[in-house]
């Protein structure tokens, strides 16, 4: 599972303050030292990890612990607070727009999971008593239009299609027209990923983006790639001017250092949290949950 690691190692740490009746200065240089290795080691960025550091080491030492019932406790509460911080605070809500359809953008590198998490927002969105259209934006990878059909049939939402020949531009432009005629209230266009950062891709999403005028325009990133997720997020997000972040794959063994890292690099908020194949609603990610059980 995700995090483990760390969860492990942090929770180590704390044990062993919070067993403490009193906490010197010291001490909490001393957790502070494994918390950074703990950190490094599940590989969240190196100025993040510093950032982190040195806020949580303020905040300790200037609360006089020796005053306090139970020092280890507080410092582990200053930690959980920093890490819901670091992670964007609370939950950002999905956009809404007050002129429906509320168009949703669906950008990312191949097989970082965008066609997925399309469909499990979708899903989501139907959930939420809403009526979602899915565009097929994708038609470079041979199966991606097919593979967003089977799952719009799977789970009941309609999929606006043109086949492999129109430019993608123009399928997101007629299936917006498509979506406002026959009243949806969310449109979610999947895109087409490369295996790298090219400019014809970023022209392509520059192209549909002036097309349709997103309210949403997420970057779906794989958890398992650690920095280079931060990596791409920023890269995309000095091009196209990102919303969120969709981070998937939190049910392998990623070591979670792009989940701590995207947003206090980017500035971006992780909106949803992707787990599994199976199309289940996509989950809104809330730090602070995330924050509560990476500390166990
Ligand atoms: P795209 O190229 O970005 O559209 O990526 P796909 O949606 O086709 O996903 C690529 C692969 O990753 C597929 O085999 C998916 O089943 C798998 N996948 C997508 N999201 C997740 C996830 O959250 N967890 C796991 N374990 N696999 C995922």
């Amino acid at each position: 599972m995700a995090f483990e690691g760390l969860s492990s190692r942090l929770q180590n740490v704390f044990g062993k303050l919070r067993g403490k009746g009193k906490v010197t200065e010291d001490d909490v240089n001393e957790a502070m030292r494994e918390v950074r290795l703990a950190l490094l080691e599940a590989d969240v960025n190196f100025k993040v990890v510093k950032d982190f550091i040195a806020k949580v080491k303020e905040r300790a030492i200037g609360l006089e612990l020796t005053k306090s019932f139970t020092p280890g406790m507080v410092v582990v509460d200053i930690v959980n607070k920093e890490l819901t911080e670091l992670m964007g605070g609370t939950n950002t809500k999905l956009a809404k727009s007050n002129k429906p359809p509320t168009v949703i953008l669906m950008a990312g590198l191949q097989g970082a999971g965008k066609t997925t998490s399309s469909a499990k927002l979708a899903k989501l969105l139907l959930k939420d008593k809403h009526k979602p259209l899915m565009i097929a934006g994708d038609i470079y990878r041979p199966a991606a239009i097919k593979q967003l059909q089977v799952l719009g049939e799977q789970i009941g939402v309609p999929v606006f299609t043109l086949g492999d020949q129109t430019s993608p531009v123009d399928i997101a432009r007629q299936g917006l027209q498509l979506a406002k005629d026959n009243g949806h209230d969310y449109v979610i266009i999947d895109t087409a990923g490369r295996l790298h950062i090219d400019e014809a891709l970023m022209t392509e999403l520059r192209d549909i983006h002036e097309a349709t005028k997103p309210d949403e325009v997420l970057l779906v990133v794989d958890a398992m790639t650690g920095q280079e997720a931060v990596n791409v997020a920023q890269s995309f997000h000095s091009q196209l001017e990102l919303t969120g972040v969709v981070l998937t794959k939190l049910d392998g063994d990623t070591r979670g250092g792009a989940a701590l890292s995207v947003k206090a690099v980017t500035g971006c908020p992780i909106k949803f949290a992707a787990t599994g194949e199976k199309i289940e609603p996509l989950e809104p990610f809330h730090p602070e949950r995330m924050a509560s059980r990476i500390l166990g």
